[in-house]
């Protein structure tokens, strides 16, 4: 059997904090499932499809790390694909807040799902998707934020 974690989010765009998190987990897992959650309440600055695409492009020499994008509930995605793990980075006090809620809701709806949280590095714990989203909206330079793929 093998240790399959998903690690959820926006990737609204995806930043150096993401791929930091990424890589500490691989040896940790067999697979880590990158996926989108789609939500049609949500506005997003950038398309699925170009989201995705940077996902692809960014892990493309990471053999142990799936994209994906799913709708509706995180923790069905994570049954459907076999996961039973979900992965979160902490930030800050109030990432930590948010998420322990998000995780006990989601061991409540599916039994033996458990989240695995890792601590942000201190070099990349003030950088965020909205943190970035600002910046370009501003007209300002966010490559230092976001991987070299990726061309704004
Ligand atoms: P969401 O829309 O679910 O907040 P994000 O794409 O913003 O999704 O983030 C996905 C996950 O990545 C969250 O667990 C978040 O805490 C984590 N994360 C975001 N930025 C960083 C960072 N700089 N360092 C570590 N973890 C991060």
């Amino acid at each position: 059997m093998s240790n399959i974690a998903v690690f959820p989010g926006s990737f609204d765009p995806i930043t150096l904090g993401h791929v930091a998190l990424v890589k500490r987990a691989l040896p940790l897992f067999d697979k880590v499932i990158v996926a989108i959650g789609v939500n049609s309440q949500k506005k997003y600055l950038f398309s699925l499809e170009q989201r995705l695409e940077w996902l692809e492009e960014t892990f493309k020499d990471e053999p142990k790390v799936e994209i994906a994008s799913f709708e509706k509930l995180t923790a069905h995605f994570c049954q459907r694909v076999d996961a039973k793990y979900l992965l979160r980075g902490l930030r800050n006090a109030s990432d930590f807040d948010y998420e322990k809620t998000i995780s006990q809701l989601n061991s409540a709806l599916v039994d033996d799902l458990e989240t695995v949280f890792l601590i942000s590095d201190p070099e990349y714990s003030h950088i965020s998707s909205t943190i970035v989203r600002e910046i370009i909206r501003g007209g300002g330079d966010a490559s230092s934020f976001i991987p070299k793929a990726i061309k704004i």
